[in-house]
C-alpha cells in the first residue's frame, strides 16, 4: 500500500514517518515536549506487530508510570486487536519486579519477597539509627534514606562501598555501619527497596550471564519513553538487555530445552536487540532521584551506529503558548537550542492572576474553571498544578464550596492509610514470613498486649536464634512471658499459621477475610465508637472488594501478584480520564500528560524555582524545566497565577513573583483583574510585592545575583530592605518599572485593633487583630465592603485614618 494510506503512519510528518519506520540497530527520538515522541513509539510498536516483525512476546517498551503504560497498550489495541497480549509495556520498576519474581532464587531471596516502599525503609532505617545512636553524628533518617537511594542508583555496593570509605571521618563511618546493616536488614527480611529492583536486576543480569542471556534473546525490540529521566542503574539494565548472545549461550540454552525464539545470525550468535529512545533534556526533572541528563547526551558514543532523529513541530499546543516554553527554556544554558512551531495559531494569550492571598488565587482558578465549563471545555480537560502538595488545602476548599469535581493525584493514598497499612501487613506476613517490618506493625494490632518490651525480647530471640521474628512467636512458651502474653502470642501464632498453611491454594480474597475475621481487626473498628473508624472500617471492606476485583482479573494471580501490585501503583495512576473531573497534581506528577486547560499555581520565589532547589548545583535550571514541562501541558488556555502571601507550615509569609515569570515575553500574557479589587492600575500584575524585582530585572534574568534577593531566608526584613535600596539604584527594565512605583514598606505602621485604615483595593474597615513580630505582623481587618482579610502590614497598600 502507498505510504500515505498505512494507517500506522498516516498523519504524521517526514521526521515521525521516518522514526516510525526505521529499522537499524539504535534510534534516538530528541524532541520538545508534544511533538509526538510517544505517539511515535506507539505506532512503531503497532507497526512491528502488524508486520509481523515482532511477536508481542518480543516487545518490551518502558513508560514513565503505570498510567502511562496502560494507555500505550490502550493505543497499540485500538490500532492492532488483541495482538497487545503479552506485550511487556510497564515502568522499571514492574519490569524489573517481573523478572526478579521469576530469578531471586538464583540469589538468596525467596519468590514471595516483599517490596520496601519509601516510608518502610525509613522506618527501618530510623530503627537502626537509633540502635547504632547516629543521630549523635548527626546522621538523619531523611539523609540516611537519600544517600543510599544515591548510591543504589549509582549500581554502588555496599561492600565496596565501605572498603572505599575514610577510615577517619566518624560520619562517613557510620554511615557506612547504617548502610551496612540495612542491606543485610533487608535481605534478611526477603526483601527489596524501591532503587533495589532495579539495581538488584542489574546485578542479577552481570552475576549470571545464563539469567541475562534468557532475556536478552527474549527481547527483540525495546522502546524507552522519558529517557532524559533514566538514573544510572536504569541505564546500566539497558545496556545488559541489549547485548548479544555468543553462540555457546544460544547452544546452552537450547541444550536445558530453552526454545530459542529469536532467529540466530549466521554465526548461530542473537544479534542484540533494537533499542529506541526518546527524550527531551529540556524535561529532566528527576535528577533529584539521581536521572542522569547524560544518558540521552551520551546515547550516541553509548551506542555506536544509533540514528537521531529530531522532531520540531509541537501539535499540543497554540503558539502563545509555545513562545512562552520556548522563551523560558532557552534561560538555560548548556543546552541544545530547539524552537517548537505550531500550526494551530496564536490561540488565546496567557492569562495571569495575581491574588492578594492563596485563597484569593484559589477563588480565581475556581471562577475561571467555572467559566471554561460553561463554555463548553469539560471538567477532565482541566488541570491544576503545583509545585508542592501543601498548595491544595486552599484549591480544595473553594472548589467543594464551589462543587467543582476534582480529583487530587498523588495525595494521601489510599494505600498510605494507616488502616489499610495494617491490612496489608497481615498479608505481607503470609506472603514473607521472614520480613519483620510487617510482622512488628501488627504485633499488637489489634490490641492484643504485645507490648515493646515483648516486641524486643522476640527480636532479641530472634537475633541470637538465627531465625525469623515470625519464628520466634512459636517459642512464646520459653521466653519468661506472663500468662495474658503468652496467650495472646500463641493466639495470634496460631492464626498466622493457620492462614499460611492455606494462603497457596485459595484466593487472596479468602486470606485475608480470614485475617480480619481472625484478628478482629475490622470488628473492633465497627464496634468503636469513634466515627473515624467507621471510615476506617469502611477503607478496609474497600480492601476487601479490590483483592476481590483482583481476583476476577487475575483468577491465578497469587497473593505476592497482588502484594506486587499494589506495591507498584505510583501517583499518576489513580488519574481516570473517564471521571468527568479537574486533576490537581504536581508539575512533576504532570509530566507527559495535556489538557486543554492548564492552571499553573503558586507561580512564586521560594515555590518555584522552590526554596529547597537554591542550594542545589543545577537546582534553578531544574526548577526552570519543571516551570516548563507546567506550561507544555497546556492545549488551548494556560494560567499563570500567584498570591502576594501565601500561609504555609501555619505562618503566613509574604511570596515573591518567580523569577520565571519576567522570562515569559510580556506580549504573551495578559494580566487579569482580581475580582473585588478596585483596580487603579490597570491589572493585577504582581505590584507591591515586587520590590526585590528591581534587583532581579537589573542583574538581567536567568543567573541573575542569587544571593541579593535570597540572602536572609527570603523574607526576612533585612534582605527585603537590601533589595528594596538595590531596585532603587539599578537600571530598570520594564517589568521592574512596572513595579516599582508601588514599592511599600510599612514597617513602622503602628496597628492595633480598633483602628480604621484604608486600602488600595480593599476600601475603608477596622482592625480586628494584630498578630506576629517585626517583619512577619498581620493585620487581621474587616473591611466595610470587602470581607475580612489578613494582611502583611509590612507590604500591604495600607494607611491608617
Ligand atoms: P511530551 O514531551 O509532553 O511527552 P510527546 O512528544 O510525547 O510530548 P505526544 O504526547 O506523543 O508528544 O503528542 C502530543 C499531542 O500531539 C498528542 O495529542 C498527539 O496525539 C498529537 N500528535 C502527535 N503527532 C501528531 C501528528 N502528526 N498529527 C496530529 N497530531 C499529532
Ligand atoms: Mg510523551
Amino acid at each position: 500500500a502507498a505510504a500515505h494510506e498505512d494507517p500506522f503512519t498516516a498523519g504524521l510528518n517526514p521526521q515521525q514517518k521516518e522514526a516510525v519506520e526505521y529499522r537499524g540497530e539504535s534510534l534516538l527520538i530528541v524532541a520538545g515536549a508534544g511533538s509526538g515522541k510517544t505517539s511515535v513509539l506507539t505506532r512503531r510498536i503497532a507497526l512491528l506487530l502488524a508486520n509481523r516483525e515482532a511477536w508481542p512476546s518480543q516487545i518490551l517498551a518502558i513508560t514513565f508510570t503505570n498510567k502511562a503504560a496502560a494507555e500505550m497498550r490502550e493505543r497499540v489495541r485500538a490500532l492492532v486487536g488483541n495482538e497487545a497480549e503479552g506485550m511487556w509495556i510497564s515502568t522499571f520498576h514492574s519490569a524489573c519486579v517481573r523478572i526478579l519474581r521469576r530469578e531471586a532464587e538464583r540469589f538468596g531471596f525467596s519468590q514471595s519477597f516483599t517490596i520496601y516502599d519509601s516510608a518502610d525503609s525509613r522506618a527501618l532505617l530510623k530503627r537502626i539509627i537509633k540502635e547504632y545512636e547516629a543521630d549523635q553524628l548527626g546522621l538523619t533518617v531523611g539523609a540516611a534514606a537519600s544517600k543510599i537511594s544515591k548510591l543504589k542508583n549509582e549500581l554502588q555496593d555496599v561492600d565496596t562501598y565501605v572498603r572505599n570509605i575514610n577510615a577517619n571521618d566518624p560520619q562517613e563511618v557510620m554511615f557506612a555501619q547504617v548502610f551496612r546493616r540495612y542491606t543485610d536488614e533487608l535481605r534478611r527480611a526477603n526483601a527489596f527497596d524501591f532503587d533495589d529492583l532495579i539495581g538488584q536486576t542489574v546485578f542479577l543480569f552481570r552475576a549470571f550471564p545464563d539469567v541475562a542471556a534468557l532475556y536478552q534473546r527474549r527481547f527483540r525490540f525495546i522502546l524507552v519513553d522519558e529517557y532524559q529521566d533514566t538514573n544510572h542503574a536504569q541505564y546500566a539494565l539497558i545496556r545488559e538487555l541489549t547485548r548479544p548472545v555468543p553462540v555457546e549461550r544460544v547452544d546452552a540454552l537450547e541444550d536445558a530445552g530453552q526454545h530459542v525464539e529469536r532467529m540466530r545470525e549466521r554465526d548461530g550468535s542473537i544479534a542484540p536487540a533494537s533499542l529506541t529512545v526518546v527524550g527531551d533534556s529540556d524535561q529532566s526533572i528527576y535528577a533529584f532521584r539521581g536521572a542522569d541528563i547524560r544518558n540521552i547526551v551520551e546515547f550516541e558514543r553509548d551506542f555506536p551506529n544509533s540514528k537521531v532523529i529530531l522532531l520540531e513541530q509541537n501539535y499540543r499546543s497554540t503558539q502563545n503558548i509555545l513562545d512562552a516554553a520556548n522563551a523560558v527554556i532557552a534561560n538555560n544554558f548548556d543546552r541544545q537550542a530547539k524552537n517548537l512551531f505550531t500550526d494551530v495559531g496564536a490561540g488565546d494569550k496567557i492569562v495571569g492572576f495575581t491574588g492578594y492571598t492563596g485563597h484569593d488565587e484559589a477563588q480565581f482558578v475556581a471562577d475561571e474553571v467555572q467559566r471554561l465549563h460553561e463554555g463548553g471545555t469539560a471538567y477532565r480537560d482541566m488541570a491544576v498544578f503545583y509545585r508542592t502538595n501543601s498548595q491544595t488545602r486552599a484549591l480544595e476548599e473553594i472548589f467543594i464550596r464551589a462543587a467543582i469535581p476534582y480529583r487530587v493525584l498523588g495525595g494521601t493514598k489510599f494505600y498510605e492509610r494507616a488502616e489499610i497499612k495494617d491490612a496489608m501487613a497481615y498479608l505481607i506476613t503470609i506472603a514473607n514470613p521472614a520480613d519483620p517490618m510487617a510482622l512488628r506493625r501488627i504485633l499488637n494490632v489489634p490490641k492484643r498486649g504485645i507490648g515493646a518490651v515483648t516486641e524486643t525480647t522476640l527480636q532479641r530471640y530472634a537475633d541470637e536464634h538465627e531465625t525469623t521474628m515470625r519464628d520466634a512467636l512459636r517459642h512464646a512458651d520459653e521466653l519468661g512471658f506472663g500468662p495474658k502474653v503468652r496467650t495472646a502470642i500463641t493466639s495470634f501464632a496460631a492464626l498466622l499459621d493457620e492462614v499460611s498453611a492455606k494462603a497457596q491454594d485459595q484466593p487472596v480474597v479468602d486470606t485475608l477475610t480470614q485475617l480480619l475475621d481472625g484478628s478482629g481487626l475490622l470488628e473492633n473498628l465497627r464496634k468503636s465508637p469513634d466515627a473515624q473508624d467507621a471510615a476506617r472500617a469502611d477503607n478496609i471492606d474497600e480492601l476487601v472488594a479490590v483483592t476481590r476485583e483482583f481476583q476476577k482479573n487475575n483468577p491465578d494471580g497469587t497473593l505476592s501478584d497482588f502484594l506486587t501490585e499494589v506495591s507498584l501503583v505510583a501517583a499518576a495512576d489513580e488519574l481516570d480520564d473517564s471521571s468527568g473531573t479537574v486533576s490537581l497534581m504536581t508539575l512533576h506528577t504532570a509530566k507527559g500528560l495535556e489538557y486543554d486547560a492548564v492552571f499553573l499555581t503558586g507561580v512564586e520565589e521560594d515555590l518555584l524555582p522552590h526554596r529547597m532547589s537554591a542550594n542545589e548545583p543545577g537546582g534553578p535550571a531544574e526548577e526552570r524545566r519543571l516551570f516548563y514541562v507546567g506550561i507544555t501541558r497546556a492545549k488551548k488556555s494556560l494560567f499563570l497565577s500567584l498570591a502576594m502571601t501565601r500561609a504555609q507550615f501555619g505562618d503566613v509569609n509574604v511570596a515573591m513573583p518567580s523569577r520565571f515569570l519576567q522570562e515569559v515575553p510580556e506580549g504573551l500574557i495578559e494580566w487579569k483583574q482580581s475580582p473585588g479589587m478596585a483596580n487603579s492600575r490597570g491589572g493585577t500584575e504582581p505590584r507591591a510585592l515586587n520590590a526585590r524585582r528591581g534587583g532581579i530585572g537589573g542583574a538581567g534574568g536567568a543567573g541573575g545575583s542569587g544571593g541579593g534577593y535570597r540572602g536572609g531566608g527570603g523574607w526576612g526584613g533585612g534582605s527585603y530592605d537590601r533589595a528594596a535600596a538595590a531596585a532603587k539604584t539599578r537600571p530598570k527594565t520594564e517589568w521592574a518599572n512596572r513595579v516599582s512605583g508601588q514599592v511599600r514598606d510599612n514597617g513602622d505602621l503602628e496597628l492595633v485593633a480598633g483602628d480604621r485604615i484604608k486600602h488600595v483595593d480593599f476600601g475603608e474597615g477596622t482592625v480586628s487583630a494584630v498578630t506576629g513580630q517585626g517583619a512577619k505582623r498581620i493585620a487581621e481587618i474587616a473591611f466595610d465592603s470587602a470581607g475580612r482579610k489578613k494582611l502583611l502590614i509590612k507590604i500591604a497598600p495600607i494607611e491608617k485614618l
